[in-house]
């Protein structure tokens, strides 16, 4: 139906306007479509790009964690050295000591030593278990780095086959709505437009369902409902202001019952003297 809008110096008439504007209205849904689609992909690889980084970071600052903890075990190790070589030459020193008081001395600086020996040890003991508590942590957070990036890799080649394969389909869209438009009157485009960009769901024009309008749902008045069937006038929801049809000409209903009662026939084929 309604293939042929190039009747130069003829009328368009509604019911041909109205077609034209609903086929519009559909591709650019369709267009729409595209963009949600894509729009969702470049976010996901993004998130997994951030945790990646999140990731490296934290395996670097654990393994610098990891190597402060191993020089520390090496600083104690020396200082245990050194403590024993003073315990040694303590010992050595209290074979040749004058009195019981040389000895004391000496033998307090033994026990302090020792002391140092143990708690150096138990230092070391302490950051080993850190350092092997440490280096479970990087195996997992490399395991997690490894999933993520496998992820990213995945999400990164969906994205590109959908843009690689979505670039054609909405190019042809374009061409068909710029077609489409070209067919439109300036002053009726730019409205549908309005209507459509004030609108959450980008329908600038819709059908009545169930006796209420397609876009806001709010309940159309059975006059107002024979005038859309008519197709001669251009009808606004009265509530949010898109452009209303008939089911038929949306293409919804398959001309059934009702339809052919209501609707008598010749009004479309003679659409083009209509207006
Ligand atoms: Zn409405």
């Amino acid at each position: 139906m309604a293939k042929d809008i190039k009747k130069d110096n003829a009328e368009v008439s509604v019911e041909q306007k109205l077609t034209t504007l609903y086929k519009l209205q559909t591709i650019l849904s369709e267009m729409d479509k595209i963009k949600t689609l894509r729009g969702e992909l470049p976010l996901e690889v993004r998130d997994l790009e951030d945790e990646i980084t999140g990731l490296n970071t934290r395996i670097e600052k654990i393994k610098n964690e990891i190597e402060e903890l191993k020089q520390n075990v090496a600083t104690r190790k020396i200082d245990i050295e050194s403590a024993k070589a003073s315990i040694e030459k303590y010992k050595a020193q209290q074979d040749n000591v004058r009195n019981n008081r040389e000895y004391d001395v000496l033998t307090k600086e033994i026990e302090f030593q020792s002391l140092e020996v143990e708690l150096n040890e138990k230092r070391i003991k302490e950051a080993n278990a850190s350092i092997k508590a440490k280096e479970e942590e990087i195996v997992k957070s490399q395991n997690v780095l490894e999933e993520r990036s496998k992820d990213l890799e995945d999400k990164k080649n969906e994205l590109n086959e959908i843009v690689a394969e979505t670039k054609q389909e909405e190019e042809k869209l374009r061409e068909s709505a710029k077609a489409l438009e070209s067919g439109i009157e300036p002053r009726l485009l730019q409205a549908f437009k309005r209507i459509r960009s004030n609108s959450r769901n980008g329908l600038g024009i819709t059908y009545v369902q169930r006796g209420a309008c397609g876009g806001c749902f709010n309940k159309i008045p059975a006059q107002r409902q024979l005038d859309i069937r008519m197709r001669k006038k251009i009808i606004v929801c009265e509530y949010c202001g898109r452009i209303m049809v008939d089911p038929e000409l949306a293409g919804v209903v398959p001309a059934e019952t009702e339809v052919k009662e209501t609707k008598p026939r010749r009004s479309r084929l003679s659409a083009s003297s209509a207006e």
